[in-house]
């Protein structure tokens, strides 16, 4: 199936000069849902993961169904002051200003090889933020899955030695 036609562009989103990749359009088409979830598992399941975890907010759509057809467990990352328990957090630069991602305490155990999904790889900071978040929480990264790769933002070469796969590549 071209999943890449099922993702639509929206331009100027959300701001002037910016073309918004909408995977909403790709969520609403049932069995292109579905062969996205398991074409992300065979590519994810030879990194061993003992668990997935996934940024808020469109990292939650595809880390739940892939950690269900993976048979692990789900570890969010949420926005500050979103996870009710006592947090760990990784701040990271965004174009103005910062942000950070948050885990719940414990919810990495030491040594579990965890594997990233979100949607898309854009400048590559939100990733690289999630990544040195596990690593803080004393877990291994054992792989990045994402959808789509922005190739022109070279997000890439942010995420350093990471094994790092994607289903749909575009400029
Ligand atoms: P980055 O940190 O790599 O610049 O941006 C990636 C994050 O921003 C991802 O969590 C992704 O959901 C969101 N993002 C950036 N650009 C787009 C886009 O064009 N479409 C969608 N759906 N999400 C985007």
């Amino acid at each position: 199936m071209d999943f890449a036609s099922k993702i639509r562009l929206i331009k100027d989103f959300p701001r002037p000069g910016i073309n918004f990749r909408d995977i909403t359009t790709l969520l609403q088409d049932g069995p292109a849902f579905g062969q996205v979830v398991n074409a992300l598992a065979d590519l994810c399941r030879e990194m061993k993961p003992d668990i997935i975890a996934c940024p808020e907010a469109r990292g939650f759509v595809l880390g739940a169904p892939l950690a269900y057809v993976l048979g692990k467990g789900l570890v969010l990352m949420r926005k500050p002051g979103k996870l009710p328990g006592k947090t760990i957090a990784c701040q990271y630069q965004l174009e103005y200003g910062t942000d950070a991602l948050e885990v719940h305490e414990g919810a990495i155990r030491p040594g579990q090889r965890v594997l990233l999904v979100d949607d898309i790889l854009a400048t590559g900071g939100t990733m690289a933020a999630a990544a040195k978040l596990i690593q803080q929480c004393g877990g291994q990264v054992a792989g990045i899955a994402f959808l789509l790769e922005l190739e022109g933002l070279k997000g890439i070469e942010k995420l350093g030695n990471h094994q790092v796969v994607t289903l749909i590549k575009c400029e």
